[in-house]
């Protein structure tokens, strides 16, 4: 076993290593920066870059790179060496305070939803100090924010930051009305990862993994799920080791993996790091799905990250652990000990429950891609439908407060916000509803609605906006109070009042639940275009106008962004669905009909025929005739949708023509895959790529 806390953080820039090796005058100034945002001067920058450059050629580095998230939602980078030519044909290794603080990559070809056009596509990235550098393939990698030439954020990473900012601004505010001395507010996150591993060999047959990363075929295997066997089960060898191998690799980066266990679905697993500050938990994040995929294909696997890779059994999430803390430590969605604390305790989580209610649309829209279009509503993940669970004490507090009553149902005195100790909640009993998309669990918010290949930046993003716009609100109003502790006794009482709605602890996977939502006016949009609809209405572009942290500029172009990148996922499966009937179905189905009748022949000269091979020929050739006759619809379907004009109105022409129609080729497809010989299948099966990895 290798000493775990030396390899901890060894590829990693951190105080640690800060504090070795930068005078006392630069650290300083660093921690400025990275505590309240001091600018850096040019001389510490320099002072830093060397000593950074030193560090990581001591670690075998050759190459710097701005590490960088654009609107894709994967990562980017690009090397440059430290090479630099001096005298005599040698060189020197170079790196300056100003390469460190500020890259310039071409950004022509990142997308920018038509902000830019390519002759003035110059961005920027800039450093962000508040998360490490850190070390990959010979590479230092310095985190960076990715804006345009006129500030405009091209990535995600800068909206994160700000909506930080605003949370910030916003907290403090509400703690200052409560007394609380706090300087400074952040939020935290820890992502739950889950993700398929499959063997590499079998992979490399399916061309619907290797282009979509999810299958488009695969008839339901004997066995699915339904003996409840794999959850917490013991994880085979195979995995372990490649567990134990990514562990040790993101170690290495500084990344806290804690849990790990085997899911609910055959051949799923997840992965649980310890929270720590959004946005470094963001990093780390992208850098953990990177280093999962590349681990994998040492072990002769591949890792899918894809939100429903198989039909019938579980898709992947990522539960989003979210809270607010403040610089003493404090969680801002803890209940507290004190009258004092409870009260605040209570506003922050009314200001939760009311940007809940209010941005519903926003909360989908952030979690909307056409790979989790395919998991939210599928009967194992929450709906497409935003509400919150809060657990049966808590909810019994605040129907209390609503109602002005004891919050026992006793006939004691109305509780007393402010004044009464609230009963203490039991942890466990806040984490007993796993089908809610949005749950209380203690001591922070689970957003379950988040797929397992998206980046948390835009959730994230998302959840400090319109809490901070909730409690903007709140301040406005507390501020100007002449009496604090009625008026916020009665701010709560009504703000509760009037978004009990979105308080559900009931079963969010049952049918019921769905109509139940639609009496409550509740938002149900089942499909991303739906989603992105709405996102530019006008309440959201006030919303994050006032907070500073997108402008309406760059909300509709984010927005383009994701509706051109759900109609290329699209385009990209259909072509290879159709690729897969035409080049792997139907000549596998020939083939073995070929089989059939040869055999069938040469029986009917022995005996006089041959029942079985008849007819599974005869249902073989019913089966193919409208397979063929489904593929061609699918096809003309997807010239006309490929050729509407209208962004939104083709992405709705995806969800609403084209995947249905994909529905049907693939189930006649999937009646075709058994009836073949084993010898016969076009492609490994469902059987194959869920049970083979031991
Ligand atoms: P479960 O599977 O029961 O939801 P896990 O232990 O798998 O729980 O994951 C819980 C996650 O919540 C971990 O990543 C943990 O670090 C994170 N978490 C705990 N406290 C906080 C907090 N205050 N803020 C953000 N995340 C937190
Ligand atoms: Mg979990």
């Amino acid at each position: 076993m290798t000493n775990l806390p030396e390899l901890f953080g060894s590829l990693v820039y951190n105080q640690q290593v800060m504090s070795q090796t930068l005078s006392s005058s630069v650290y300083k100034a660093l921690k400025h920066t990275m505590e309240d945002g001091t600018p850096l001067d040019l001389d510490s920058a320099n002072q830093i870059a060397e000593s950074m450059k030193k560090w990581a050629i001591s670690k075998g580095a050759t190459h710097y790179s701005h590490w960088f998230q654009p609107l894709t939602g994967i990562t980017a980078e690009k090397h440059d060496s430290f090479l630099t030519p001096a005298p005599e044909g040698k060189i020197i290794m170079s790196f300056s305070g100003k390469e460190l603080i500020k890259g310039e990559p071409d950004a022509s070809s990142f997308p920018n939803g038509g902000k830019r056009s390519t002759f003035e596509a110059r961005g920027y990235t800039v450093w962000d100090p508040t998360s490490y550098p850190f070390i990959k393939d010979h590479t230092l990698c310095i985190p960076t924010a990715f804006c345009s030439y006129n500030g405009e954020a091209l990535d995600k990473k800068t909206p994160l930051l700000r909506s930080m900012e605003a949370l910030n601004t916003q907290s403090l505010r509400i703690l200052k009305l409560f007394g609380n001395e706090a300087k400074h507010v952040t939020t935290t996150m820890g992502p739950e990862q889950e993700y398929f591993l499959v063997d590499e060999k079998l992979y490399n047959k399916r061309k619907d993994l290797k282009m979509c990363g999810r299958t488009l075929f695969g008839a339901k295997p004997v066995k699915g799920q339904e003996m409840d066997d794999q959850y917490f089960a013991a994880i085979k060898p195979r995995v372990i080791e490649y567990m134990e191998d990514l562990n040790t690799e993101l170690w290495k980066l500084g990344i806290y993996c804690k849990t790990e266990h085997n899911e609910a679905a055959p051949a799923q697993h997840e992965m649980a790091p310890i929270f720590t500050t959004s946005n470094l938990a963001a990093d780390q994040n992208q850098l953990t799905m990177e280093i999962m995929k590349k681990v994998a294909r040492r072990h002769g696997l591949i890792c899918l990250l894809h939100e429903k890779p198989f039909e019938g059994v579980n898709g992947s999430g990522k539960h989003n652990n979210w809270s607010i803390a403040t610089n003493n430590g404090e969680n801002l969605f803890a209940p507290g000990k004190t009258p004092r604390d409870n009260a605040q305790f209570l506003l922050f989580l009314t200001a939760v429950i009311k940007a809940v209610d209010d941005n519903q649309d926003l909360l989908r829209y952030s979690v909307a891609s056409a790979g989790n279009d395919h998991r939210l509503g599928a009967n194992e993940a929450p709906p497409a439908i935003i509400s919150i669970y809060v657990g049966d004490e808590l909810q019994a507090i605040l129907e209390a407060i609503k109602e002005g009553k004891a919050y026992d149902g006793k006939d004691g005195a109305k509780l007393n916000i402010g004044a009464d100790v609230l009963p203490s909640i039991p942890k466990d009993s806040t984490d007993r509803n796993r089908t809610s998309p949005f749950a209380f669990t203690g001591n922070r918010f689970e957003f379950r609605a988040v797929g397992s290949a998206l980046s948390i930046s835009g959730p994230n993003t998302i959840l400090n906006a319109i809490l901070a716009d909730s409690l903007r609100k709140f301040a406005d109003e507390l501020e100007k109070s002449q009496n604090f502790q009625s008026d916020l006794e009665q701010l709560i009482k009504r703000e509760i009042t009037e978004h009990w709605r979105i308080l559900f602890n009931g079963n969010g996977y049952g049918q019921e639940w769905i109509e139940e939502a639609e009496r409550r006016g509740l938002k149900n949009y089942r499909t991303t275009p739906k989603a992105i609809e709405h996102y530019l209405d006008q309440k959201n572009i006030d919303l994050f106008g006032k907070l500073g942290i997108y402008t309406e500029e760059e909300m509709h172009s984010h927005s383009v962004i994701k509706l051109e990148k759900y109609c290329q996922v699209l385009n990209i499966e259909v072509g290879t669905m159709l690729e897969m009937v035409n080049k792997d179905i139907i000549p596998s189905a020939f083939k073995y009909m070929n089989l059939l009748a040869d055999t069938e022949f040469k029986m009917q000269r022995v005996f006089d025929l041959c029942d079985a091979g008849l007819n599974t020929m005869k249902k073989l050739n019913n089966l193919i005739n409208d397979l063929s006759v489904n593929a061609e619809k699918l096809s003309a379907l997807h010239e006309t949708t490929k050729a509407t004009e209208d962004l939104m109105q083709r992405a709705h022409s995806y969800a609403k023509q084209i995947l249905p129609q994909m529905s049907v080729v693939r189930e006649i497809a999937d009646q075709i895959e058994p009836l073949l010989g084993e010898d016969f299948k076009p492609f490994p099966s469902y059987e194959d790529l869920l049970f083979s990895v031991q």
